[in-house]
């Protein structure tokens, strides 16, 4: 993508502070566009700020938080008249037993996956109308796959399923904006650290981390861990005048995981 793609365009991203979601800021702040980048954590916008200039705009915002994300809405129709561009990212996952999850942990997953997703599309889509090639991007994982049934994973999987059902109907439903689904196998982000996986007995979270990631690269053709880039790539792409004609597309990006018929032997 040349350095002035997106120059004048207008991408939200939500959980654009960290992994997928800063590769993603990171590409379209390079190809010219201004990032609105949504996420709780101050500290990790400021540190992405610091380095993406005056382009990257750094939104404290909870994604089930209704009323902020109205506040968000109006300063981007003040300071910019339309949004082209919005990235459904943020996303959390924890490992929970059908027999012992409870309501927060439902929350957790579906109120930020599912309905955070729901809540900026119903307000920025009156931006991304006045857009000359608006889209949506959602951002599901490999867990949702129908061949990839992980123990006591179902919160999350169901929840991007969910998201990938909700992103086909946009297509129907919001006529003229393209909607696509970008479904991740395994990248190396924070998220593995976040509460995803319990530490081995003995060992370290990261030292478990870095075990189980260098275990499943032999799951994965492409013979490594995929990287935000991977994502952030096929994103641009997505959004670019050159895929002006795809809409509804769920498309997988795994090194060939799924396909290598191994899976991640979690
Ligand atoms: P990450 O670095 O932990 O990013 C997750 C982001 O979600 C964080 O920036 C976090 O921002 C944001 N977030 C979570 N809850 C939020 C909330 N209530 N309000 C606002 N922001 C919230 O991990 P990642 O791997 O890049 O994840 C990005 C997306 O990719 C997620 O949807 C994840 O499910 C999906 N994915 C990841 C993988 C993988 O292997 N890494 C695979 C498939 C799919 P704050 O910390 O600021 O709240």
């Amino acid at each position: 993508m040349d350095n002035n793609h997106f120059k004048d365009h207008v991408a939200l991203v939500t959980g654009g502070a960290s992994g997928i979601g800063l590769g993603i800021a990171r590409k379209f702040v390079a190809a010219g566009a201004t990032v609105i980048a949504v996420g709780r954590n101050k500290e990790k916008l400021q540190a992405a700020g610091s380095e993406l200039g005056s382009r990257y705009i750094a939104e404290i915002c909870d994604v089930t938080d209704e009323k902020r994300i109205m506040e968000i809405s109006q300063f981007v129709r003040k300071s910019y008249g339309k949004l082209d561009v919005l990235v459904n990212n943020a996303g959390n996952a924890r490992f929970v037993s059908p027999e012992q999850f409870d309501e927060k942990t439902f929350h957790f997953h579906f109120d930020v996956i599912v309905k955070g997703s729901m809540l900026f599309v119903k307000h920025f889509t009156p931006m991304l109308r006045e857009s000359s090639n608006p889209s949506i991007i959602n951002i599901s994982s490999i867990a949702a796959g129908s061949n990839i049934i992980w123990p006591n994973h179902f919160l999350y999987s169901s929840a991007k399923l969910a998201l990938e059902k909700y992103t086909q109907h946009l297509v129907r439903d919001l006529w003229g904006v393209r909607s696509n689904v970008i479904i991740p196998g395994l990248i190396d982000t924070p998220i593995w650290e976040a509460g995803l996986i319990e530490p081995l007995e003995g060992k370290s979270l990261s030292d478990t981390v870095n075990e189980l990631l260098e275990a499943a690269k032999q799951t994965i053709p492409a013979g490594r861990i995929g990287v935000p880039d991977d994502i952030a790539e096929c994103v641009l792409f997505l959004c670019s005048d050159q895929a002006r004609y795809i809409n509804g597309a769920s498309i997988v990006i795994d090194g060939g995981m799924i396909c290598s018929g191994l899976g991640l032997g979690l």
